[in-house]
C-alpha cells in the first residue's frame, strides 16, 4: 500500500481515487473547488461506445471553418495569437488526416468498451443512485447529407461489432410515443447508456469519503516539489503535501499544472453549455444527438437536459447566450411539441472539455518522473472513459500490466 495524491476532483480524479482506494492505497484528493459543480456535473451523461471516431477526423477542419462564419453555429475557435493554440491547432490538423484517425479508432474503441463494462460494474457495486439506463442513444438527422454520413458510420460501427439499427422517421417516432419528432431518420446505438453525471459525482464522493479517502477541498495547487526523477510534494495555498505517488487529473487546467513540472501538454478547453428542464410531463424516452446541429438531448427521470456547442476561446471566456439559444432552437426544430421556455441565463450551465489534439486521452507516465501519472484530455468523453481511466491509473501507479494497451494514450506522443 502506498500514499497517493490525486490532484483534481472531477470525474477522472474521482474514478482514479475509486480504483486506487479499492486496491488498498491511502488516497488524498485535492481540488480548488468543492466537488459540487464544474465540467463533470452538467454534461450530457452519455456512456457512448458509439463515439469510436475521434474528434480529429477528415472533414472536421472544413466543417469547422464553415461553422465559424455563423455566430450561432455549434463550433467556434476564437482567432488569437496564442502559441499554445497554434501548436494545438497544427497537431489537430495533422491528427485529422485519414491514416492517423484510422490508427486512433482501435484504441479509442477498446477503452470505450472497457469503460462501459467497468461503469456497469461500478453501478452494481455502488447501487444505481445515478439513474444509469442502458437504452442506447439515437443519432437523429434532418438532411440527406447527414443521413448518408450517419449510415456510413453505422457500417463502420458494425465492423467493430457495435450493434446499430438504421431507422426511418416513423420508426424513430415509435420510440418516442410522448413527443413529436420531426426528422428524416436516425441510427440507434442500443449498446450506449446514459446517467445523471451530477448524481454519479455525489455518489462517488460520498463513497470515497466513507471508505477513508481524504479530501482537501477549496485548496489550490500552485506547484510541485521535485528531486531527481520524482515528485516529492504538491505546493498548495494551504501548505505542502507529500505522498509516494501523484496523479495529475486537473481537466482543462492540465497544461498549467503540467507547466509547473516543466512538461508541455497540448490541450485546449472546449466550452459547452447545457440547460436542464424539470418536471417534464411529456419527456423523451431516449437520449439523442441532433446530428446536424450537434445538440445532445438527455432525459434524466422527469428532467430533460439539452447541451452542446464547442467554443475554443480560452478558459474563463464569458458565456455567449446566443449559442445557448441555438441549442434551444435546435431542440424545438427536432421536437416541435416540446412546450418549453428559454431559461433564465443564470440557470444555464457551462463547462470546459479538456481537448487533446487527436481526441485520445492522456493516460500514463512521463519519462521524467517515476511516480507521476497523468490522466486527462478526455474531451467529449470524460464520463464515457472515466471508469477505464481510473482502473488504468491504478495499474500504472502500481506498475503492473494494464487491462488494455495504453501506448496510444502516451503523454509524450506529440514530442
Ligand atoms: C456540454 C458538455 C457535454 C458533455 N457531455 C458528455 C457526455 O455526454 N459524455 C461524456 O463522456 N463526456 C461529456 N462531456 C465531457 C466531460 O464532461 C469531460 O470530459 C469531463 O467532465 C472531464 O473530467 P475531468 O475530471 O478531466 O475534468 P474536470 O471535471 O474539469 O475536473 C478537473 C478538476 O481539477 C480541478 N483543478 C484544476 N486546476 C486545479 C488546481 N490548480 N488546484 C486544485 N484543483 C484544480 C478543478 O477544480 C476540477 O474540479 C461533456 C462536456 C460538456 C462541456
Amino acid at each position: 500500500m502506498s500514499k497517493v495524491i490525486v490532484t483534481g476532483g472531477g470525474i477522472i480524479g474521482l474514478c482514479s481515487a475509486y480504483y486506487l482506494n479499492k486496491a488498498g492505497h491511502d488516497v488524498t484528493v485535492i481540488d480548488k473547488g468543492k466537488i459540487a459543480e464544474g465540467t463533470s456535473f452538467g454534461n450530457a451523461g452519455y456512456i457512448c461506445p458509439s463515439h469510436f471516431i475521434p474528434l480529429a477526423s477528415p472533414g472536421i477542419i472544413a466543417m469547422g471553418l464553415k461553422w465559424m462564419l455563423s455566430s450561432s453555429s455549434p463550433f467556434y475557435i476564437k482567432p488569437r495569437l496564442d502559441w499554445d493554440l497554434i501548436k494545438w491547432g497544427l497537431q489537430f490538423w495533422k491528427s485529422s488526416g485519414r491514416s492517423t484517425m484510422e490508427k486512433n479508432i482501435r484504441p479509442l474503441h477498446e477503452i470505450l468498451q472497457l469503460s462501459r463494462a467497468l461503469t456497469i460494474q461500478m453501478r452494481n457495486d455502488l447501487g444505481n443512485h445515478f439513474q444509469m439506463e442502458e437504452k442506447g442513444c439515437l443519432m437523429l438527422y434532418k438532411s440527406a447529407h447527414t443521413e448518408k454520413h450517419e449510415i456510413e458510420m453505422a457500417h463502420d460501427a458494425k465492423a467493430l461489432n457495435i450493434p446499430t439499427q438504421v431507422l426511418n422517421a416513423k420508426e424513430v417516432q415509435a420510440l418516442e410515443p410522448a413527443v413529436e419528432v420531426d426528422v428524416r431518420g436516425g441510427v440507434l446505438y442500443p449498446f450506449d447508456a446514459h446517467l445523471n453525471p451530477s448524481d454519479l459525482m455525489h455518489v462517488l464522493h460520498e463513497h470515497l469519503k466513507a471508505n477513508g479517502v481524504e479530501f482537501m477541498l477549496e485548496t489550490t495547487i500552485n506547484g510541485f516539489e521535485r528531486a531527481a526523477n520524482k515528485v516529492t510534494g504538491v505546493k498548495t495555498d494551504k501548505g505542502l503535501v507529500s505522498a509516494d505517488a501523484y496523479v495529475l487529473a486537473t481537466g482543462s487546467w492540465l497544461p498549467f499544472t503540467g507547466r509547473d513540472l516543466g512538461i508541455d501538454m497540448l490541450l485546449q478547453a472546449g466550452k459547452g453549455y447545457s440547460m436542464t428542464f424539470g418536471d417534464m410531463q411529456q419527456n423523451l424516452k431516449h437520449p439523442a444527438i441532433l446530428v446536424d446541429d450537434r445538440v445532445a438531448m438527455t432525459p434524466l427521470g422527469n428532467e430533460l437536459r439539452m447541451g452542446g456547442t464547442m467554443e475554443i476561446s480560452g478558459i474563463g471566456s464569458p458565456m455567449l447566450i446566443k449559442r445557448a439559444k441555438a441549442i434551444f432552437h435546435s431542440a424545438q426544430q427536432y421536437y416541435p411539441s416540446l412546450d418549453l421556455e428559454f431559461p433564465s441565463p443564470s440557470t444555464i450551465w457551462h463547462g470546459w472539455r479538456p481537448l487533446s489534439p487527436d481526441g485520445l486521452p492522456y493516460i500514463g507516465k512521463h519519462h521524467q518522473f517515476d511516480n507521476l501519472t497523468f490522466a486527462g484530455g478526455h474531451g467529449m468523453l470524460g464520463i464515457s472513459l472515466a471508469a477505464a481511466t481510473g482502473q488504468l491509473v491504478q495499474q500504472t501507479v502500481e506498475g503492473v500490466s494494464t487491462s488494455i494497451d495504453t501506448k496510444a494514450f502516451s503523454v509524450e506522443r506529440f514530442n
